[in-house]
């Protein structure tokens, strides 16, 4: 079987790995400092906070939206997030764990990211955040964003905080630069099976030093830890979590690091060939390239007729797919949210993902092709 995702485990792990297990230290020292650093180097913005998990670093990424700092004005009525439901739950549940309220915004089909016309039409004075998904780590048009949420909040007082869910996004860029220096809050993932590993992680990029200092903070109970813990005398002013990355994840993750940039050439490289070879096949649609993005493909998706056939042909030629995600808003405990999205009605049912990763050979790739192109 051709799986659809594959852990990838640099070679000299278990020398790093080993040394922290060995160290005296292990959930707070001087890996993750390094880790970050590095992180930081590579994004080129050196203000990364690494969390235990990308969802961890979504919920404290929101908690921006949910506690305002001192001196910013409480809004009338429940703080509202606009969001996608074509997603990983990971992006949305963080908005309710945090006291506040999902409005869905509509997909657009040729990219599978947010409609950013629909955003524009439903910012109002009670939005509070905006959670977009760069999904499968295609960049959403992000001087458009800045564009739509700058005009729309131009009359109030504050503007809504922006969170990138850059989930699946490892090295992609947007006009030449990574994703995590555009002004907003940037959220990764380093799961088992996202392009860079930590084996369970994630960690939040901030656009400015107040911002970082703050959830620098929240992440470790907000309690700062150069600070006197022995005699006591420290004082937290924001309560936080207890969201760190511990040492063995920054030891993974250091290790990754060095070879991650090869495995994502593949993904390009594989992505490439499949938007040469299954262009133009009857009952398959490709979704948007753009010039001046450079995507990710943690998965290559297709929009496809007749979805159970489709995945059970390829099944049965040994090839994985998935549709990865149900549409969030079909939730039941989100029931009270749903609204219309057309724009979503019309790929939710044949949106299908291909494997596309590192692990394929040139024989895989061929063979995905070939089979899509025999039909199903
Ligand atoms: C993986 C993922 C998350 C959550 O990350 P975890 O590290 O699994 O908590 C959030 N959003 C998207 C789009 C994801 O793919």
């Amino acid at each position: 079987m051709i799986p659809l995702s594959k852990v990838a485990m640099s070679p000299d792990v278990s020398t790093r790995v080993s040394a922290v297990l060995s160290s005296g230290r292990l959930e707070h020292g001087p890996t993750v400092a390094e880790y970050e650093a590095a992180v930081g180097s590579r994004i080129g913005n050196p203000r990364v906070v690494s969390v235990n998990c990308g969802t961890a670093g979504l919920h404290l990424a929101l908690s921006l939206a949910a506690r305002p700092g001192a001196g910013e004005s409480e809004h009338d009525g429940p703080g509202e997030v606009l969001t996608t439901p074509l997603t990983f739950e990971g992006t949305n549940w963080p908005i309710l764990a945090n006291g506040l309220r999902i409005r869905w915004v509509d997909v657009d089909p040729a990219t599978l990211n947010m409609d950013l016309d629909d955003l524009a039409a439903k910012i109002s004075p009670a939005t509070r955040a905006i959670v977009v998904v760069h999904w499968l780590g295609y960049p959403v048009d992000l001087n458009r964003l800045r564009a739509v949420v700058d005009r729309a909040t131009a009359g109030y007082d504050r503007r809504p905080l922006v969170v990138e869910d850059c989930a699946q996004a490892w090295g992609a860029t947007y006009r030449g630069a990574p994703l995590g220096t555009h002004g907003n809050v940037c959220v990764y993932s380093t799961g088992a099976i996202k392009i860079l590993t930590t084996g369970s992680g994630g960690f939040v990029v901030l656009p400015d030093d107040d911002l970082y200092d703050r959830l620098r903070l929240r992440r470790w109970l907000g309690i700062e830890r150069a600070s006197d813990r022995i005699t006591g005398d420290y004082d937290v002013a924001e309560w936080g979590y207890r969201f760190i990355l511990n040492e063995i994840g920054g030891a993974i993750g250091l290790s990754n690091l060095e070879r991650v940039d090869e495995l994502l050439r593949r993904h390009r490289e594989n992505a490439a060939f499949y938007d040469k070879e299954l262009a133009g096949i009857d009952g398959v649609e490709q979704t948007e390239r753009a010039d001046d993005r450079e995507p990710a493909f943690w998965m290559y998706p297709l929009k496809v007729r007749d979805r159970p056939a489709f995945m059970r042909r390829l099944l049965d030629a040994g090839i994985a797919t998935s549709v990865v995600s149900r549409r969030n808003d079909a939730h039941s405990c989100v029931a009270s949210a749903r609204t219309t999205l057309p724009g979503l009605d019309r790929v939710a049912d044949r949106v299908v993902h291909i494997p596309v990763g590192w692990w394929l050979t040139e024989d895989d790739r061929s063979h995905v092709v070939e089979t899509i192109k025999s039909g199903w």
